[in-house]
């Protein structure tokens, strides 16, 4: 059996050629005014930094605008939560993304909960969490609302299957098991003191590596037949799980580059144009 490639490159490049026309629709309707995305970027860690590149890009190419705010890796909590309050009063501003990590002396979870919820277009708000595992409308953090819609478009129904999410961060595990589980899947999140984590993992039809230590989960762990997203990238274009060795028998896969990763960036984009398109129909 080879598995089935869940081709998140391709499907986010579907996913903008639509975007790109709902853009240009919300362009003509606002009299020429361009939907911005505000991206926060705190310190001068180069990987954030890429990322924060790569969602002005997308941005971009779809035809919106992006608003870089760079930031002193000395903020303090308070000099950036002035800066989200300002970005919250900008009516021209219709995402505000926060770029993780943010510098240790920053208290990171109030800043990303000062994000109005309109503009919580990462899903990163304790607010939009709790609507999300509630089943409610929110946009859901951008990673697992990537990969659920990765999930989607290749048509493969999670109810009923027993889910392994290793890992339980609050913007990719947690939010990855409500997602799973609000969709029917029955879902184990495992973490560092889950005990004989290879059993657990064995047991799955789909395994979510959110671990963010490389190829961690490795290939004998996983069943014949499962469903494998690895959510993780490192360098060398290796993720959280061994894929080499699970190709030949799983039933599908996320490739590592070209999986997850793009997903997320598409999750968040969509976002913003939903976002610009819920403010202009209300007001
Ligand atoms: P994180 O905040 O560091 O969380 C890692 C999780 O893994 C924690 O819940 C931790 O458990 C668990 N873990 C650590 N060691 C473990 C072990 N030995 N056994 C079982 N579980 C263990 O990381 P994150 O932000 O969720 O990111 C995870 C991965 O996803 C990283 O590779 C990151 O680069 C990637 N990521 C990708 C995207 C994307 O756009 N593609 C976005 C976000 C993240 P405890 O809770 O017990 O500490």
């Amino acid at each position: 059996m080879t598995a089935l490639k869940l081709d998140g490159k391709a499907l986010s490049q579907q996913i903008e050629r639509d975007l790109t026309q709902r853009v240009s629709a919300l362009v003509k309707t606002q009299q020429g005014r361009i939907p911005v995305l505000a991206t926060i970027l705190v310190g001068d860690d180069p990987s954030s930094a890429i990322y924060v590149r790569m969602k002005r890009n997308a941005c971009q190419r779809v035809g919106m605008d992006s608003r870089p705010v760079v930031l002193p890796k000395e903020t303090t909590t308070q000099q950036l939560l002035d800066e989200i309050d300002r970005l919250n009063a900008d009516a021209d501003v219709r995402g505000i993304l926060l770029q993780h990590p943010v510098p240790s002396q920053i208290d990171e979870r109030r800043c990303f909960d000062r994000i109005a919820i309109e503009k919580d277009v990462d899903g990163v708000t304790s607010h939009g969490f709790g609507l999300m595992a509630l089943g409610e409308r929110a946009f859901g953090s951008a990673t697992p609302a990537g990969i659920m819609r990765l999930l989607h478009h290749y048509q493969i129904d999670v109810a009923g299957k027993s889910a392994v999410v290793v890992g339980r961060s609050p913007i990719l595990g947690k939010p990855m098991a409500m997602m799973l589980s609000n969709a029917n899947a029955t879902v184990t999140i495992c973490h560092s003191k889950t005990v004989d984590l290879p059993e657990v993992v064995r047991r799955a039809d789909i395994v979510v590596g959110a671990v963010g230590k490389p190829e961690f989960i490795r290939a004998d762990w996983i069943r014949d037949g499962a469903i494998v997203i690895d959510a993780g990238y490192h360098a060398g274009g290796i993720g959280d799980i061994e894929l080499s060795g699970v190709i030949s028998r799983a039933l599908a896969y996320t490739p590592v580059p070209g999986g997850v990763g793009p997903m997320t960036i598409a999750a968040l984009i969509s976002h913003t144009v939903e976002a610009t398109e819920a403010s202009v129909k209300a007001s």
